[in-house]
């Protein structure tokens, strides 16, 4: 899963950027609202968190261009301390959740894995498919109740498959979806972590579909 942040406060970016990274998130951040709706308009994000007090383009602005322009990802506002105008304008630009500053890390990752989740139409934080169950709050995955240790990429990758169970996956979209910008994307990775995988969790719970991508395959 791939998040934006937008924050313009160094300090604060940062602090969100590890926090997020260390929650298993591929992670970019841009500190002003031009490069931040650039980014969330071309770039492909599974939520985005979105200061409101940005220079230049302000964070309202931004999210109301995104939604103008069709994007849908999740957005976390955040907002200045108890001002509930901000909360207002920021629920009708089309946030889907907001968080006043200051606020502990814990919480904003908390809610962001709570809005990706509503976003694939899941309703608690354990996925399931087959004897495999992952576990977006703990990090951790079992196959037929047995811990399995995995990689952060292999989780990400196959944390990303399991919240689009039922849909062919695209190598690309895949890319997309579990490095962030800077990292150098060579889509032969991606088939390298899918035998990984398959070897840790059986080879039939990642079904190939030629030429199209990848898909879970839930009948095991
Ligand atoms: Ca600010």
């Amino acid at each position: 899963m791939r998040i934006l942040v937008v924050e313009d406060e160094p300090s604060l970016r940062r602090q969100l950027r590890t926090g997020l990274e260390q929650a298993g998130y591929a992670v970019d951040a841009a500190g002003d609202g031009e490069e931040g709706h650039y980014l969330g308009a071309n770039e492909s994000y599974d939520a985005v968190v979105l200061d409101l007090g940005l220079p230049g383009l302000d964070g309202l602005t931004v999210l109301d261009r995104w939604r103008r322009e069709g994007r849908t990802m999740p957005v976390l506002v955040l907002t200045a301390r108890d001002s509930w105008a901000d909360k207002v304008a920021g629920l009708d630009a089309g946030a889907d959740d907001y968080l006043a500053k200051p606020f502990q890390t814990e919480e904003l990752v908390a809610r962001l894995r709570a809005l990706i989740r509503r976003a694939a139409g899941k309703a608690t934080s354990e996925l399931l498919a087959g004897g495999v169950r992952l576990d977006g709050r703990s990090g951790r995955v079992t196959l037929h109740g047995e811990p399995v240790k995995m990689t952060a990429q292999e989780f990400k990758l196959l944390s990303y498959l399991m919240h689009h169970k039922g849909k062919v996956v695209s190598r690309t979209e895949l890319i997309e979806h579990i490095y962030d910008q800077d990292f150098d994307r060579d889509s032969n990775t991606i088939e390298v972590f899918i035998t990984r995988i398959r070897k840790k969790l059986g080879a039939d719970l990642i079904q190939t579909t030629r030429g199209l991508g990848y898909s879970l395959n839930d009948q095991i």
